[in-house]
């Protein structure tokens, strides 16, 4: 019987890390401050972003994006964020957290927000922009935030599946207001769960560091670091939340950051391998890429006609890929949302196959073979 092939499996510089994570125990320092200010730091110098705050995960750092947004602009309850769905529930979650209303926009041929459709969901009350870049893709994002600057609306990139993308040959992010990056373990640079809060505004930088951690104004770091008899002091100027990052996963991603271009190189060819294999056939399709844009290929996707049957038909050859996504729109926390034929369209048709470092050419070649099987077999 053939070895199964998993959707995701994350790689891990297993020594390295320990090493990292050692220097945190034997320190006797494993929380907030030391490593994430050094994981910050990485941060800033991998992306050339202005601003990087450490967080537990990118569901939190959406959430603040919002909610900073919010409370910066003075949004009103019910004021409408225009959004994919065609995303994890994560991203249209954190609209709902603040009170705000999710307005749901088509997707284009790369499987992320179309411009042509967020013009037509604008009305009065719309604040805000959120965009997945699907897979690691920038889709157009770059015409999304052009629209946003003519109508005065803020723009927040979901980028949790784009650690690495470069879109011009520089790193995405700076195109929106606030960008928020996933270290989760299945995404392309992982830790255990953590994540990265990139606010183009510094003095929004400078909140959020309050908003993660319950709207205290001052870490524990710099208060042990700090001199005389008050350093025990602080205030706490905000409803915050306990969002903020800890030294433990901050020496993960302190490892996997090293490595994170490299994984992602690996990966489009795993993806070229792929589309070199579906290159002609009718009856899967591939999804195309935005010009000048490296992705971080954190997905690798296809469409298919009887999607859940070929499922099925892959399982049976203990090859086990993913759907990225089922609409939201299906979910009954969004039901009644506006009707987006081509992300509903996508929603059955698309399967992710297996994409992570332990593929080898032969995995990819096994893979494409049994979808060819399987989509020929359903006709
Ligand atoms: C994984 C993911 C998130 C959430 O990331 P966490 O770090 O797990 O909270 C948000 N949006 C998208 C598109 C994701 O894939």
């Amino acid at each position: 019987m053939a070895e199964p092939i998993q959707l995701f499996v994350p790689t891990f510089r297993i020594e390295e890390t320990l090493e990292q994570i050692r220097e945190c125990l034997e320190k006797g320092w494993t929380g907030l401050g030391y490593k994430t200010l050094d994981l910050e730091q990485a941060w800033r110098d991998y992306t050339d972003l202005p601003h990087a705050y450490f967080l537990d995960s990118a569901t939190s750092g959406l959430h603040l994006a919002v909610r900073l947004l919010k409370e910066s602009d003075g949004w009103q309850d019910g004021d409408e964020v225009i959004t994919t769905p065609l995303t994890f529930v994560s991203t249209n979650h954190a609209i709902l957290y603040e009170g705000l209303t999710p307005v749901f926009a088509d997707v284009d041929e790369y499987l992320c927000l179309s411009p042509q459709s967020v013009l037509e969901r604008i009305t009065p009350r719309t604040r805000a922009v959120m965009f997945v870049g699907m897979g690691g893709s920038a889709g157009r994002l770059e015409e999304v935030a052009q629209i946003c600057r003519q109508k005065g609306l803020r723009l927040i990139l979901d980028a949790a599946h784009m650690t690495g993308t470069r879109l011009h040959g520089k790193h995405v992010g700076a195109e929106a207001d606030v960008s928020v990056f996933s270290f989760q373990a299945v995404k392309n640079m992982p830790t255990a769960d953590s994540g990265m809060i990139c606010f183009r505004d510094p003095k929004l930088d400078e909140e959020v560091r309050k908003w993660a951690w319950l709207g205290i104004n001052k870490d524990t770091y710099s208060r042990t670091l700090g001199q005389g008899a008050y350093k025990w002091m602080y205030d706490v100027e905000h409803l915050g939340f306990k969002y903020h990052g800890n030294s433990i996963m901050a020496a993960m991603g302190l490892v996997s950051i090293k490595y994170v271009d490299q994984d992602n190189a690996y990966r489009r060819q795993l993806a070229s391998w792929y589309d070199n294999l579906f290159a002609g056939d009718d009856l899967i399709a591939t999804i195309p890429q935005p010009p000048d844009c490296e992705s971080s290929r954190h997905l690798y996707q296809v469409m298919v006609d009887n999607r859940d049957e070929v499922v099925l038909a892959l399982n049976a050859q203990q090859i086990y890929p993913g759907v990225h996504y089922m609409s939201n729109a299906r979910y009954r926390m969004y039901a009644g949302n506006h009707d987006c034929p081509r992300a509903t369209k996508a929603s059955d048709m698309l399967i992710s196959l297996p994409m992570h470092m332990r593929l080898s050419y032969s995995d990819v070649g096994r893979i494409a073979d049994a979808l060819r099987k399987a989509t020929s077999m359903s006709q």
